[in-house]
């Protein structure tokens, strides 16, 4: 889908763009190529995407032939896309919050990959929902803020390593990234982009059953980042299993929640949580 193109459906419709809703459209055919080469489709892969826009990545999706789950909240972009799609059986387009939708349909997502230019203002929440999922998608690929993708990849003892890493980091490797120019899009937007591949990882850090207590240990600890991840935890659990564990995994006594890089947090969930007798 070309810029002249885009301009095209937005003037016909009359389409006011809805800034909060993210509404910048990606229209440099060679970043949507690069975005449908970092997914490495595999055969039985199915595709999520959320915001699709006026539909140039749907379009590229849809042309690998698997199924694509599409969800837009904005139904004059709904109508544009039941008509330039109106001949693709493998798009089942949903008209909803995708973020609401998610929480409200819990889902097995092992066989999907999510494919996406995410709306900026629940970027970070949908990839958290989607971390937190018994079943994760096998891969995300999704254009963000360059300043989120910095938080997914950032290494402890930085201040960009945080909550987001670490509940993304459990359950996913990032194994790529580029950035995408402002000039890329339509309007341009205000702040920088990068397009982030994370993919599943073979051998949980955690098991299912651990995940929810894990994000919840970990959104304790860096609850306020200043102060001494044994202090903010000993408000939830008992000091002589909470002494014992972070010993257990080499965790000092004044560690603060952004040295812990990512298979301690883990480690540390299995103590704490875990049966005592793995103590
Ligand atoms: N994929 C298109 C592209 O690359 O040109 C559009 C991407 S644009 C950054 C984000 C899209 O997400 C917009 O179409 C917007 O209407 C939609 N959107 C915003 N908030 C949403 C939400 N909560 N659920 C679903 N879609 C949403």
């Amino acid at each position: 889908m070309t810029l002249s193109e885009m301009r095209r459906w937005i003037d016909q419709r009359g389409l006011q763009l809805t800034k909060s809703l993210g509404q910048n459209f990606l229209h440099d055919g060679n970043q949507l190529r690069r975005i449908v080469a970092a997914a490495a489709f595999q055969d039985d892969d199915r595709i999520l995407e959320i915001g699709p826009g006026l539909g140039p990545l749907t379009e590229l999706l849809l042309a690998t032939g698997r199924p694509v789950r599409a969800l837009e909240l904005d139904a004059r972009l709904c109508e544009v896309l039941r008509e330039r799609f109106a001949q693709s059986p493998n798009l089942e387009l949903i008209q909803t919050d995708a973020l609401r939708w998610l929480q409200q349909n819990p889902a097995d997502w092992s066989s999907w990959k999510l494919v996406a230019n995410l709306p900026y203002s629940v970027g970070s929440p949908i990839l958290v929902e989607l971390a937190l999922n018994p079943t994760p998608p096998r891969a995300i690929v999704a254009t963000l803020q360059l300043e989120v993708v910095q938080r997914l990849l950032a290494a402890p003892d930085t201040s960009a390593y945080g909550v987001l890493t670490v509940l993304v980091g459990l359950q996913f490797d990032a194994t790529g990234h580029f950035k995408i120019a402002r000039d890329c899009f339509f309007p341009a937007p205000d702040v920088d982009s990068a397009c982030v591949t994370l993919v599943r990882r073979a051998q949980p850090l955690l098991p299912p059953a651990l995940v929810p207590i894990g994000a919840q240990i970990v959104k304790t600890a860096f609850s306020q980042r200043r102060k001494m991840l044994r202090k903010l935890l000993r408000t939830q659990w008992p000091e002589d299993r909470l002494t014992a564990a972070l010993a257990a995994c080499g965790i000092a006594e004044t560690a603060r929640a952004e040295t812990v890089p990512i298979p301690t947090w883990a480690a540390l969930t299995r103590h704490l949580a875990g049966p005592p007798a793995q103590i």
